[in-house]
């Protein structure tokens, strides 16, 4: 079948990747599946950022990444392609449940990262949802049984852990944790750290913040396992 030799030429490339490589400038440089690269281009996004130029390939070989770089670096790319990836190369459907999970300290950089993922995601057949409260609890988790990738602030996704009984995270592949230091500047240690402890730990976990701080090594230290530290100054 024609995937599955997608599939089986994608994995040796990526076995191959070497990811500190000068050559990958590009995400056509990238081993990446055919919906996400068309999804990209039909985006217009041609050139890696720094940050993504080092992250994605680290993650794509299914490391966990605590990336620092500041604010309008690419950050949000140097995930959701990652997360896209992941999926796809597990095969993912939409009968499978949740995938994967995003976590944004606010509503309104959750809506963004969903925005950038319908557009990059759009040759996809994931299923995505947006958590960040603003509706019932009742109405979002009627919902939420059917998504495969969420994008959620972490009070809310809490809440639904502890009260949903239809969001099942036995199978979740990747946990994005975006922002962390502020996630953590606004008081969601105990959230995350509750929420951390309801995932599968052979999950992948991608960590990204726009500063390094004590507080975010800490939440480091309690969700990623031998991360790549991905730290990037460059002028944006
Ligand atoms: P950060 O999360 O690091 O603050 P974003 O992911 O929000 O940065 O990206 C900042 C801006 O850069 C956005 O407008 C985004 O569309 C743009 N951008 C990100 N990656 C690329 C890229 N590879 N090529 C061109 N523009 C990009
Ligand atoms: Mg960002």
């Amino acid at each position: 079948k024609r995937g599955q030799d997608e599939l089986q030429r994608l994995r040796t490339s990526i076995e191959e990747l070497d990811p500190k490589s000068p050559d990958i400038t590009k995400f056509s440089d990238l081993p990446l599946c055919e919906a996400t690269a068309s999804g990209l281009r039909a985006s217009h996004f041609e050139s890696l950022t720094d940050v993504q130029k080092v992250a994605i390939p680290f993650a794509l070989k299914g490391r966990d990444i605590l990336g620092a770089a500041k604010t309008g670096s690419g950050k949000t790319l140097a995930f959701l392609v990652p997360v896209l990836e992941r999926l796809y190369h597990a095969q993912w459907t939409e009968y499978d449940g949740l995938g994967a999970l995003i976590i944004s300290p606010t509503r309104e950089l959750a809506i963004q990262i969903f925005e950038v993922l319908r557009k990059i995601g759009r040759k996809h057949q994931f299923s995505a949802g947006l958590v960040i409260g603003g509706k019932s609890l009742q109405e979002e988790a009627e919902r939420l049984a059917r998504m495969n990738i969420l994008v959620c602030t972490p009070g809310r996704i809490l809440q639904h852990l502890d009260q949903t009984a239809g969001l099942d995270v036995n199978n979740l592949q990747i946990l994005v944790l975006d922002e962390a230091d502020r996630i953590m500047d606004m008081g969601f240690q105990s959230a995350v750290d509750a929420m951390v402890e309801h995932l599968p730990k052979s999950r992948q976990t991608l960590l990204f913040s726009a500063t390094q701080s004590k507080r975010v090594s800490d939440l480091a230290r309690l969700s990623l396992k031998d991360p790549e530290y991905v730290s990037v100054h460059q002028d944006a």
